[in-house]
């Protein structure tokens, strides 16, 4: 039995965080993971360049049950303290939009980035090492690994959610808090599109279209590009939408969020124009979606001089709130997260440790804190591994 201070499962980012603030002070650690990389979310985030954090992180861009629980930790490390980090190793970054910040060549810098610092700390790393099953006896937390059994003080869990199981992710997390008692708030995978029931079947026509539109989901509104595709809709307004979305809502879209489509239409009819709907409209959106919507809810063929205003006016209002009901969202296969996990009132804010059972820590995506997509699903990893590492 190899005892040690601390022991870390997952390698992630929250984890070799959370592992390298605890090495650093003096405390043993191990970070346990199943895959052989570490840090294997990270290599293929944003692109493989890694949307490492966002330079304005607030509550209100993540999706939990517990709106200020993040604060706390965001306060204490913030993503300048991370970008300091960054700047250390002399990784290359830039703003790519919107505040997102992403390394210049390649993810694996800030997986190095990462395991140097771990190794500094002296912080030992074990891949390929299944964890079997975890108890805590007279105090001290025991994790049965296929390798042998770990003895600490203190157990962190950090095994994130359960997006990706190709890239290693499962439920063990969550498992472990039911085991102790902790409450989870329900889990769905989220940021990853909309598949949308037989009734849209006809919008597949529109696959590899792109447009760029607001779409408003229970009451968060975001605006990037939709992607249409054969089964739904995807891009990253669609991926933000889907995290807050539930099953039964709809989702609105808003095709022209710059101009007022009765008004512009207006103007051109009071030009005399003579040309149809659908033309004029793919001035302004892709042809193909154009011609698409007006075959589906425009029937005169007409020429605008000719069109009524009750007419157009019901169209133009159509087409800035366009509403859809999804019939779910992508799945687990494709999802960039997932959106509950252990219920933020069992934990401390400061700390990330349970109030339950001492010595007993859940960070990063295995907590019912959900970010939105640009770099805030890493920075609360950061942020929480950062908390935790403290006190460990
Ligand atoms: C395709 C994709 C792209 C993304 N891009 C971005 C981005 O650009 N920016 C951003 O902010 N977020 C992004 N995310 C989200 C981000 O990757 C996660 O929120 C973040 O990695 C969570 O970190 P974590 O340490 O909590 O969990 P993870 O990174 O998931 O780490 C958990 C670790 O636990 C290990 N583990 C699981 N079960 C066991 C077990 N039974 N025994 C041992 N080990 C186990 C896993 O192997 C894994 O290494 C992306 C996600 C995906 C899927």
């Amino acid at each position: 039995m190899a005892s040690n201070d601390v022991v870390i499962l997952g390698a992630g980012g929250a984890g070799l965080m959370c592992g390298i603030e605890a090495g650093r002070r003096g405390r043993s650690v191990i970070v346990v993971d199943h895959s052989e990389k570490v840090g294997g979310k990270i290599l293929i985030s944003g692109g493989g360049r890694c949307n490492f954090t966002n330079l304005s992180v607030a509550p209100k861009n993540y999706v939990s049950e517990n709106e200020h629980f993040c604060k706390s930790a965001f306060a204490r490390f913030t993503p300048q303290d991370f970008i300091q980090r960054v700047e250390s190793h002399k990784i290359p970054y830039h703003e790519k939009t919107l505040g997102q910040l992403f390394c210049d060549d390649s993810a694996k810098r800030i997986v190095e980035m990462l395991k140097e610092d771990c190794q500094s700390a002296g912080v030992q790393i074990r891949t390929g090492c299944k964890v079997k099953g975890v108890k805590k006896h007279h105090g001290v937390f025991q994790v049965d690994t296929e390798a042998e059994v770990l003895e600490a003080e203190s157990l962190v869990v950090a095994t994130g959610g359960l997006s990706l199981p190709k890239l290693g992710a499962t439920g063990i997390g969550y498992e472990i808090a039911k085991q102790f008692g902790l409450k989870l708030v329900e889990r769905a995978p989220a940021l990853d599109g909309f598949v949308l029931g037989p009734q849209d079947a006809d919008l597949a026509q529109l696959a590899g279209v792109a447009v760029d539109c607001e779409v408003s989901c229970r009451g968060s509104l975001f605006r990037e590009a939709l992607l249409f595709t054969h089964r739904g809709l995807s891009g990253p307004v669609a991926l933000q939408a889907s995290l807050h979305w539930r099953p039964g809502s709809m989702i609105e879209i808003n095709l022209s969020p710059d101009q007022h489509l009765f008004e512009w239409f207006r103007e051109k009819k009071a030009q005399g124009s003579r040309m149809q709907v659908k033309n004029i409209l793919s001035d302004l959106i892709p042809a193909r979606v154009a011609e698409w919507l007006c075959s589906k809810y425009f029937e005169s063929t007409e020429p605008l001089i000719s069109v009524s205003e009750k007419e157009l006016k019901k169209f133009c209002d159509r087409l800035h709130s366009w509403k859809l009901q999804p019939q779910g969202t992508v799945g687990y296969s494709k999802a960039e997260v997932t959106r509950g996990g252990v219920d933020t009132v069992e934990l401390s804010s400061k700390t990330m440790e349970s109030k339950k059972v001492p010595g007993l820590y859940f960070i990063g995506e295995v907590v019912d804190v959900t970010g939105w997509l640009g770099g805030y699903n890493f920075q609360w990893a950061w942020s929480s591994g950062w908390c935790a590492g403290q006190v460990v």
